[in-house]
């Protein structure tokens, strides 16, 4: 569904990503681990046409996006939920949905899904008049799920989820990313917390400065040895 064939990304003379393959198939949770600066985060900004390619091209459902605009990345079937949440500040909750579902024409099912959203999550219904700005992290986090969700998307890419959250909300989003895949979406993860992206996904990949260094499936990447030392704590 998604391929990336040598992809690289430079920042000025720094390299971010370098000679990055990867694939992610239709219906597959698949994540990206790695320590910090690792060039996760990257790639996903690369995928999403936030970052031009240095080298290298990716495809999404046979079509060549690299090069194409954000907003085409979108319209292609791919959704992003950045780091650090972005949801819209002064924005309410109910307009930040809106404005994830701003490519949409059909705007009937728009109306449904915001309502089926504000099931999911009876706490955004609860506050659909707050601007986002003043919602707790983990709210925020919702938001930022459901805001992308709005798109539609046939592929949803989450970088750091579960950033600076308390351990129940954790639990929460990690269990909400896996019934979004169960609904058929697929999805591409990036966390720092290894352990718990591994548990949840098909297949892995492990970057270390800037490129692939291993990948595979879950139970692999959970038995191998270097890889339980360096992020699994042992
Ligand atoms: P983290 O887990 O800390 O978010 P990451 O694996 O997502 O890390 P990236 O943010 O992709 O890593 O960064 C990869 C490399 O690219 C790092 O060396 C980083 O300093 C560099 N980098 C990222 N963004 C920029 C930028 N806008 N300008 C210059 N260098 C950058």
């Amino acid at each position: 569904m998604l391929k990336l064939e040598q992809v690289s990304v430079n920042y000025g003379a720094t390299c971010g990503v370098a000679q990055i393959s990867l694939e992610v198939h239709e219906g597959e949770l698949v994540t990206l681990i790695g320590a910090n600066g690792a060039g996760k985060s990257t790639t996903l900004r690369a995928i999403n046409g936030l970052e031009p390619l240095a080298n290298g091209r990716i495809v999404f459902n046979g079509d060549v996006i690299s090069g194409v605009s954000p907003a085409q990345v979108i319209e292609s079937g791919i959704s992003h939920c950045p780091e650090g949440r972005r949801v819209f500040p002064l924005l309410t909750v109910r307009e930040n949905l809106e404005m994830g579902a701003y490519r949409r024409q059909d705007r009937q099912r728009v109306k449904r899904d915001m309502e089926h959203m504000f099931d999911r999550f009876p706490r955004l219904r609860e506050r659909h008049q707050q601007v986002a700005g003043t919602l707790s992290g983990g709210e925020q986090q919702m938001l930022a799920i459901a805001r992308a969700l709005m798109a539609r998307p046939r592929l949803v890419m989450f970088d750091e989820p579960s950033l600076g959250l308390a351990p129940n909300i954790v639990e929460q989003i990690f269990s909400l990313i896996t019934e979004i895949r169960t609904e058929g979406v697929t999805v591409l993860l990036v966390e720092q917390n290894a352990y718990a992206a591994l548990e949840m996904c098909d297949r892995a990949y492990l970057l270390e400065n800037g490129r692939i260094v291993t990948h595979g499936s879950a139970a692999q990447m959970l038995a191998n040895q270097d890889i339980r030392k360096a992020y699994l704590g042992g």
